[in-house]
């Protein structure tokens, strides 16, 4: 099966008729990039830059950022690499960052933005260095901020931008809170991208950590749906861009259920990528969009699953 949508599948993303969704991939660093540009990534929808800052008791130097950063993207001269800021806190634990406080549910404490907002510098340091690495480059380089939850957060992390000369700012919708009011933070930055892992995780209040709750971590729960549609919406309304980046899109029937929600690129693991790119390219815009509509009206994830699989024929 691999081979043969491998077989079949080169180029940029597009739906059956021609609907563009540009596949992007997800990585940890430098040591990721061969194998998304072998899987025909057309550039990085999510990097986690936690993995630099991973086992070591100080952070890294600017120098040492600025490099990884400048790997990447000229690893992409006519594509977008999204960073993801740091994501200290709860499953992403740092040793040099600790929670200020005890906390019984790491999950809902001091995690992603939130744990920036306490080391302003940290932040600062990490965008200068984005700045630099993106100076004379080709590549767009795209900066967003993790565990987003209300305007004012959104507001915060464009502001840190602007101060740091970081172009396109964005934020990661992953809170339900945000995905409710994503016209209020659609106000406020340049893009979104849905963390469907998370928002997953806090929609159905099922601890991403803990295997037997995996039936709840599913992003075919027809709420996930609900939250994703209404993101999707409010950036579509306000001319912003929607991605996932959650592993919700690479699985490819889910793809063509997100596409046809409205978001505008999909992100993965790069193994994912020609299964998508392959499941998109045998389907319409109109098939994708029939295919979200049956799955919203199912009331399991098991249901939603079946509703958009018999909507979308050429799946293989
Ligand atoms: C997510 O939450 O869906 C996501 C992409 O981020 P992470 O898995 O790194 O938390
Ligand atoms: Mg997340």
């Amino acid at each position: 099966a691999r081979a043969a949508a491998l077989g079949e599948s080169t180029g940029p993303g597009a739906t059956k008729d021609g609907h563009r969704v540009p596949l992007l991939a997800n990585i940890g660093g430098p040591q990721d990039v061969e194998a998304a540009l072998a899987n025909g990534a057309e550039g990085v929808g999510l990097y986690r830059t936690e993995f630099l800052f991973l086992d070591r008791s100080a952070p890294p130097t600017d120098a040492e950022q600025e490099e990884a950063y400048r790997k990447v993207l000229d690893a992409f001269p006519d594509g977008r690499v999204v960073v993801r800021t740091l994501d200290a806190g709860a499953d992403k634990p740092l040793a040099f960052l600790p929670p200020p406080g005890d906390e019984p549910n790491p999950a809902l404490g001091e995690r992603g933005l939130r744990m920036m907002q306490h080391h302003p510098d940290v932040l600062a340091a990490q965008l200068g260095a984005l700045a630099r690495a993106a100076a004379g480059r080709s590549a767009k380089l795209q900066v967003m901020a993790p565990m987003v939850t209300d305007a004012a957060e959104a507001a915060y992390f464009a502001k840190a931008c602007r101060d740091a000369r970081i172009e396109h700012p964005g934020i990661m919708i992953e809170v339900p809170a945000a995905a409710l009011r994503a016209r209020d933070l659609a106000a406020e930055v340049e893009f979104f991208s849905l963390g469907t892992n998370d928002l997953t995780q806090y929609a159905c209040a099922a601890d991403r950590q803990i295997g037997g709750l995996a039936h709840l971590q599913d992003p075919w729960q027809p709420a996930v749906l609900d939250l994703i549609a209404i993101t999707a919406e409010a950036a579509a309304e306000a001319g912003k861009g929607c991605g996932v980046c959650g592993e919700a899109g690479g699985d490819p029937a889910l793809a063509c259920v997100l596409t046809g929600l409205g978001v505008t690129s999909l992100s993965m693991g790069a193994p994912s990528l020609p299964f998508v790119r392959a499941a998109l390219a045998r389907h319409t815009l109109a098939e994708c969009r029939e295919a979200a509509v049956a799955a919203r009206n199912a009331r399991t994830a098991d249901a939603a699953r079946e509703a958009a699989r018999a909507n979308l024929p050429a799946l293989t």
